[in-house]
């Protein structure tokens, strides 16, 4: 393996995941100078750089060993792992982290008005789409035989087009299956952004590289789901919110000047805090809830 001294990160040029990843990275400390051609970016405050290209080419890049990392749908890395495998035998490519961005699934939707019994339905149908291996992964799970039809775009009009009956696609609110007059049937696949990354142990400084951008990236993850919950209680209230109150969260109970049969709450929640959590603690008898996101913690 040839030895480099800088980490080369493969990044989406332009599409639903650049401007997230680009942002992740400089909230892990990283800044970037574009070249003229913005086709590379110098990193100047570490030794890492970027190489902006379509999101399909990632995994490629990654496992010829032009980039090290990649940010891209795990919808991507995943059909080009199964075809590494179906052409080589095994592939080196794999998924280190999952981002939580580009949030969407792999789906197989048919005309509205046809009904889904199952994978049975799906019994010697074409079926229109970009990922051949995924899709094909799930038919053989399901012991069913289609026809696959292999289009790289505008999968979602060959059903209208007639050169196919059904089509599994990215679905992320629905909305283009309902223009084009389709129903999602089943998802085959949840996906969002991951970084990528081939097995390999660097021999040269971009293992160090690589070690401080996990622990940083692990860190801006877990502050991400991280929840400041301010609140008040009754005394006479104060153990029935707390025990609607998370159970793992970190509760700080301050009293209130002036006011002695109340008190303020502080509380760290971590991870998927959303509205009914916050109903549920406000039906518990707390008053004045506020949520506010975290930018760093120190323990
Ligand atoms: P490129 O020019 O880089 O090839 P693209 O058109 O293939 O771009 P985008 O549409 O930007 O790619 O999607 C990039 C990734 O965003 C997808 O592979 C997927 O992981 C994720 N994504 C999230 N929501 C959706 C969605 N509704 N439709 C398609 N992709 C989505
Ligand atoms: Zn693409």
């Amino acid at each position: 393996m040839k030895t480099r001294d800088r980490l080369r990160i493969a990044v989406q040029k332009s599409g639903r995941l650049s401007e997230a990843s680009q942002s992740l990275l400089q909230q892990c400390g990283l800044d970037f100078r574009q070249s003229r051609d913005k086709l590379f970016c110098f990193g100047e405050t570490h030794p890492v750089d970027l190489l902006l290209v379509r999101d399909d080419d990632i995994p490629g890049l990654i496992a010829d060993g032009v980039c090290d990392l990649g940010f891209v749908g795990l919808n991507v890395l995943e059909e080009q792992q199964l075809e590494q495998i179906a052409q080589a035998g095994s592939s080196r490519l794999h998924s280190l982290r999952r981002l939580g961005y580009g949030g969407c699934r792999l789906s197989i939707a048919l005309p509205q008005e046809e009904v889904f019994a199952g994978p049975e339905s799906l019994r010697g149908r074409r079926i229109a789409t970009s990922y051949p291996r995924l899709l094909a992964r799930y038919l053989s799970d399901q012991r069913v035989t289609a026809e696959i039809v292999v289009l790289s775009g505008s999968v979602e009009i060959a059903p209208r087009l007639g050169s196919a009956d059904v089509i599994c696609d990215l679905v992320s609110s629905g909305a283009t299956l309902v223009a084009n007059q389709l129903k999602e049937a089943v998802a085959i696949l949840q996906s969002e952004a991951v970084l990528a990354a081939a097995t390999t142990v660097f021999l040269d400084a971009r293992q160090p590289m690589l070690e401080l951008l996990l622990r940083r990236l692990d860190g801006v993850l877990a502050v991400r789901e991280t929840r400041l919950l301010l609140l008040r209680s009754a005394r006479s209230q104060l153990a029935q919110v707390q025990a609607a109150l998370p159970t793992a969260a970190l509760t700080t109970v301050l009293g209130i000047d002036d006011q002695a049969d109340s008190v303020a709450l502080q509380v760290l929640v971590s991870g998927g805090f959303g509205w009914a959590d916050l109903e549920a603690i406000q039906h518990a008898g707390a008053t004045q809830l506020v949520v506010l996101p975290v930018a760093r913690m120190l323990a």
